[in-house]
Order: structure tokens, then sequence, then C-alpha cells
């Protein structure tokens, strides 16, 4: 299988690689982590460069190319340090442009290059995490109008997003679950702010609806559906996020490697101690295989292949593969790595909160095992 890019997609890379090496981003991402901000400035950069496009029909203006282009986008903004986990939201135009309605779609790619937060989803409620059994978030039918009530937690980007597409329960009939596009201006929401160990420069907050009045247009999909729609999206979520485990892990091996040939102890450079180099050959072997996994994947989901279970697979293996690098670059840069402000200190705490959020280790592996057995049922 040949992963080299073509000349188009190798152009977007150097473009995005440029940009990196266009000014110090460490100490704009350094300052957004520390505030818990969102890095606009960076994002809307990368949009101007056609990320946030990558993914979009030409149709929609977009440059309609695939995942073997939004991988290599990936690669080269988190080799350079880049937060790409900010980043989840903007290829999923697919979701949009299927189940909205022709206003829903108007409202969301008016963003398109903006590099504004723009639309998130939002499952999971206090009683009702891996599983949606429980959940408890409604909808009532009365004069009309559409009233949603419930509690939502663990919502990403929900302190800035003007649009959350929400699942609730018909209160009527408690196994149909249905979206909604709720504009989030709207009177009855209330939003906290979460705290988190990783991940900071995204929001993450408990939302609350009390008797919010919707109108029917306000239907996300089909009524019913909610619960496939879900499952269905969550491969590209999944994906992003096992690119972006991968990205960050090249960028601490590049620094760990750096700084292993240029330091000295003993009379010699440390990379010429064994134990030294016993982790940069683990580490290399960790992202080789991450390398290769994405880019297979990315061409299987490219060449309608993508089997169920792959992407579930893909984030359980790189979460912990990616972390075992960064242990790996901490360890060899030592006091170094763990004083002070260096970014791969970063990398350690994000990459920890990725193995619940976009769902747990355990839930890829019963996804993954599921898939696995799949191929061999007679
Ligand atoms: C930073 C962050 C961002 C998030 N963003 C969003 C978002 O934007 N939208 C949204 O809807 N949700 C979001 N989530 C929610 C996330 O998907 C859930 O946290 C996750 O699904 C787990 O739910 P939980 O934390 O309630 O854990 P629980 O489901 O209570 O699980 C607790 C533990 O039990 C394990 N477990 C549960 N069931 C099983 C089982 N059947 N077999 C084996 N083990 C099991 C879990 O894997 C976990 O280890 C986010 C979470 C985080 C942390």
């Amino acid at each position: 299988m040949d992963f080299s890019l073509t000349e188009d997609q190798q152009l977007m890379v150097d473009g995005f690689t440029e940009l990196m090496n266009s000014e110090a981003w460490e100490k704009y991402f350094h300052e957004c982590d520390e505030n818990s901000e969102y890095p606009e400035r960076w994002v809307k950069a990368i949009c101007d460069l056609g990320f946030d496009r990558i993914l979009l029909p030409e149709e929609y203006d977009g440059l309609g190319l695939g995942w073997q282009t939004l991988a290599a986008a990936y690669e080269a903004l988190g080799r350079a340090g880049g937060p790409t986990h900010v980043l989840y939201q903007l290829p999923g135009w697919d979701t949009v442009i299927r189940e909205g309605t022709e206003e829903q779609k108007k409202d969301i790619l008016k963003f398109v290059g903006s590099g504004k937060q723009m639309l998130n989803y939002a499952m999971t409620e206090p009683s009702a995490g891996s599983s949606w059994d429980d959940m408890s978030t409604t909808y009532s039918r009365k004069g009309g109008k559409v009233y949603l009530n419930g509690h939502k937690t663990f919502i990403t980007s929900s302190m800035k997003v003007p649009y959350l597409v929400v699942m609730a329960r018909d209160a009527d009939n408690m196994g149909t679950y249905t979206e909604w596009f709720v504009d989030m201006s709207l009177p009855g929401i209330t939003k906290e702010p979460l705290h988190k160990l990783g991940l900071r420069m995204d929001s993450c907050a408990d939302i609350y609806f009390d008797n919010v009045e919707l109108r029917e247009e306000d239907l996300f999909g089909t009524e019913g559906n909610g619960f496939k729609r879900g499952v269905k999206d969550f491969d590209l979520e999944r994906f992003e996020v096992a690119m972006t485990n991968y990205g960050t892990a090249y960028c601490a091996f590049e620094d760990a490697a750096k700084y292993a040939n240029q330091r000295v102890q003993g009379g010699e450079a440390i990379a010429r101690k064994q134990l030294i180099q016993l982790k940069f050959a683990d580490m290399k072997v960790d992202i080789t295989n991450m390398r290769n996994m994405l880019y297979e994947i990315a061409w299987k989901a490219d060449n309608d292949q993508l089997g169920r279970g792959d992407c579930s697979m893909a984030k359980y293996y790189c979460s912990h593969a990616a972390a075992r690098v960064v242990d790996n670059a901490l360890q060899t840069l030592a006091g170094v790595g763990v004083t002070g402000e260096h970014r791969v200190q970063r990398f350690y705490r994000d990459l920890r909160v990725d193995r619940v959020s976009g769902g747990t280790d355990e839930m890829m592996i019963l996804a993954a095992g599921r898939g696995a057995l799949r191929d061999y049922r007679s």
C-alpha cells in the first residue's frame, strides 16, 4: 500500500508546516492552555489554508478531499505541537449536510473558514455515560411547540458553540431517541464549566435545559433515529482522536530526540547511553505502528472499505501508544521535562483525557472486538 502524498496533498501539508514555523506558536498555546482558552487565532490561520474544507464537498465550496489528506494535515500540525484536539468538529460537515434542514445547514456552513466553534453533539448525562439506556433528557409537544428538559454533562466546546445537537427521549414514548438542533442563546439554558486534567484549550460543561421552547423545524435528522445517527458518525471523531494522539507523540519524540543528542552527561550525549536508546527504539516502534495503522484506515475510508471497529481500534491503540511515547520522552527530558513549562507536560495531561472522552478504552475494546469477530461470522 502506497501512503506517499500526491503533489496537491504535499502542497497543503507544506502550507501547514510553513505556518507552524512562521511564529513561536508554543507561547500562544501555553497561554491558551493556562487560561483554558480556545486558540481561535491559530484555528483561523489553519482554516485560511483550507483545513476545514478538506472533507467539505466541492458543491459547498469545499475541497472534497478524503481522510488521507485529513491524516496528512493532522500529522503535520500535531508533529509541530499544534493542539489538534480542538479541531474535531471542523471536518464533520457530512453529518450536518446529511441530516440537517436547509436552515440548519445555512446556520452551520456560514462558519466555514472562520475558525470559530460552531456546533457539537450532546448525549452524555450524569446517569448515561457509556450506556444511553438511562438517558433522562426528554422532549414533549404542547400547542405546536416542543419543550426540552434535562441535564447533559461533559459536553465539549459547549461554553462557546452557538448550536448544540441534543439527544432526548420522547416523554410520551421513552423508546424514541431524537436529536434537536438547539440555539444555545434560547431562554431556559444554563451552562456550568468543568475544569479538566487536560485538553484545556476546549471547554467542557454541564448544560441544563429547563423547558426550552423549540420549533418542530429544530428536529435534527429523523425522529427516532437519534441513536443510530450518533453511532454512525463516531468513526470520524475516533479517527481524529487517534490522529491527534499520533501527532502529539511524534512531536514529543522529536523534542526528546533533539534533547538526547545535545544533553551531555558523564562526558557523552545521553543519546549514546543504551538505556536511552532503548526508549527511542520503543518510541519509534509505537510511532511507526500508529502511522501505518492510521494511514491504512484513512485509505480504507477513502476507498469505501472501512471496517466496523477500525476507528475504535485506532483510538484504543493510539491513545495508549502515544501515552507510552510521551512518557518515554518525558523520562528522557527528565528535570527539564517535569519542571518549567515544557510542552511535553501538556501532552502528558491531554493524552490521559483522550482515553475517556469520545468513548472510554473499555467501549473501544468492545467495539473493536465485535468488529473483529464480525468478519468471521458464517
Ligand atoms: C473531556 C470530555 C469531553 C467529552 N465530550 C463529550 C461531548 O462533547 N458530548 C457527549 O455527549 N459526551 C462527551 N463526553 C462524555 C464521554 O463520552 C463519557 O465520559 C464517556 O462515554 C464515559 O462516560 P462516564 O464518564 O459517565 O463513565 P461511565 O460510563 O460511568 O463508566 C465508568 C467506567 O466503567 C466502564 N464501563 C462502563 N460500561 C461498561 C461496560 N459495558 N463494560 C465494561 N466497562 C464499562 C467505563 O469504560 C469506565 O471505565 C466527554 C467526556 C470527557 C471526559
